[in-house]
């Protein structure tokens, strides 16, 4: 498929480059000790030195550091021993130390890659950097349209700075890409990945070119804050892009802001230059000096990546490669499985989980977490129907029951009388009693209308109210016609 743009004058590449925002799981923030928990009262967590008060000093929380390394290692990227933070300097109003303590010559970590796949097949994605810095707090107008309020519980709060390399090649990769990060950043439990809380927002670099040439003038579209918004802003923008181009103009450098209820792209400000922020060593923080055990501590104890657990559940499991792309893109529904399948028939246990449970959740719109069944309620289930005590059919209706009321499998058979006859003496005397019954239809059976099982097969199953076992049923049938 290709992802070209053809023009009136021929066709056109997009380009694309992503530069995300994580905040760093962390109980506080990367230079003071207050809070960072969402949803506090505004201004409810802010120290002197979030609030820029003169003459505070800020020091480096060692958890933070710890997180951009892992996460760096999680995207087999270079890990610098050293790195320097820097001053971004810049006015507005929810920055009150006037600067953003930022890293721009020195980032913490280096040159790494991420693997995505895409309908096109698999790529490698090109990570150029990790720094490390301060969010700003938030500006809020829309309250009071006569003035506008600032909360800085934000202000100070740790951000990994992911930028990616121009590598992508359409708003469908930009999503893989951004996606795929998302999950890792989970799996690494560096980031929550909360794209409505605002903890992970990503701005596009999107430029076009002809086929292979030379890279086009880019705009920088900002705070992406869903992956369907930053597909739709770079479809908009490299279409636009190109009518620029085709009507002879030139593109202006420039950021520009998503409207998603208009679905298009539109101008913010002129793009500023690094220079317009002029950046130096802030100097009241050292340069950043990791040693090697420290970085070797956090290697030693990197979680299995969602990669290597996707390949592993392919082979322990035997699930299908689909399957497992499905279980890891959550860290919640990888350990899900991993509890269901434990000393079950793993892929029965996948079916269930991906097919009975997840059609229940999407119809109920709840995520995993909200789940009415658990792991263990949920294999309780698959070992009535693997034992024999109820039918295939019957486990789910009983699952229906259990995801609306709460209630333990067996409750539910019990109150429902569900379990599976599969006593042979029984059924045998259920049998007989059918044949009886019917003898013109045994006689037509037995000079080869065979199709007629099928009819005493239901009778008995109607006795038995649907609860007989269908196998012994048939088996017991089989015999008694043949005799
Ligand atoms: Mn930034």
């Amino acid at each position: 498929m290709s992802t070209l743009i053809s023009g009136s004058t021929g066709d056109w590449e997009v380009v694309v480059g992503l530069e995300v925002h994580a905040q760093v799981r962390s109980e506080s923030k990367l230079f003071s000790g207050a809070s960072t928990r969402f949803g506090a009262e505004p201004n409810s967590q802010v120290s002197l030195v979030d609030a820029g008060m003169p003459g505070m000093l800020p020091v480096i929380n060692r958890e933070c550091v710890r997180q951009a390394v892992k996460t760096g290692l999680g995207l087999g990227a270079k890990i610098n021993r050293v790195s320097v933070f820097d001053r971004k300097n810049y006015f507005y109003p929810d920055l009150p130390q006037g600067y953003q303590i930022s890293q721009y010559t020195r980032p913490i970590v280096g040159e790494g890659s991420l693997r995505i796949v895409t309908a096109d097949g698999e790529r490698v994605v090109g990570i150029e950097r990790i720094h490390l810095e301060q969010d700003a707090g938030k500006s809020m107008h829309d309250q009071d349209p006569s003035r506008s309020l600032i909360d800085l519980n934000r202000s100070g709060v740790a951000l990994m700075e992911i930028v990616s390399r121009p590598d992508l090649r359409s708003g469908a990769e930009a999503a893989a890409c951004l996606r795929t990060l998302r999950t890792l950043l989970r799996f690494l439990g560096t980031c929550d990945g909360n794209m409505q809380e605002g903890s992970l927002r990503c701005d596009a670099n999107v430029s076009v070119r002809r086929p292979g040439g030379e890279l086009g003038t880019r705009c920088e579209i900002k705070n992406l804050n869903s992956i369907r918004f930053l597909q739709q802003a770079i479809e908009y923008e490299a279409v636009r892009q190109v009518e620029v181009l085709e009507d002879g103009g030139a593109i202006i450098q420039e950021t520009r802001l998503f409207d998603a209820d208009r679905g298009e792209t539109r101008s913010m400000r002129s793009k500023e230059d690094a220079h317009d922020y002029r950046y130096f060593p802030d100097p009241d923080l050292l340069p950043l000096e990791l040693s090697e055990d420290f970085i070797a501590g956090i290697a030693a104890s990197l979680p299995e990546s969602p990669d290597a657990r996707r390949n592993r559940f392919v082979a322990q499991y035997g699930i299908g490669e689909a399957e497992a792309d499905f279980l890891v893109t959550e860290p919640e529904i990888a350990e899900f499985y991993e509890a269901l399948a434990d000393g079950r028939d793993a892929r029965l246990a996948a079916n269930w989980l991906t097919t009975e449970l997840f059609g229940a959740l999407n119809r109920a719109g709840l995520s995993l977490s909200k789940s009415p069944v658990d792991a263990g309620a949920l294999g309780e289930l698959i070992d009535l129907v693997a034992d024999g005590t109820i039918s295939g059919r019957s486990a789910k209706d009983v699952f229906a029951e259990m995801f609306e009321t709460g209630q333990a499998a067996e409750t539910i058979v019990d109150a429902r009388g569900l379990r599976q006859l599969s006593d042979g003496a029984a059924i045998a005397a259920l049998v007989d009693a059918v044949l009886a019954e019917h003898g013109d239809k045994v006689a037509e059976y037995r000079s080869g209308k065979v199709k007629l099982l099928g009819f005493f097969v239901g009778q008995v199953m109607k006795q038995t109210r649907g609860t007989a076992n269908p196998q012994l049923v048939n088996e017991i049938l089989r015999g008694r016609l043949a005799g």
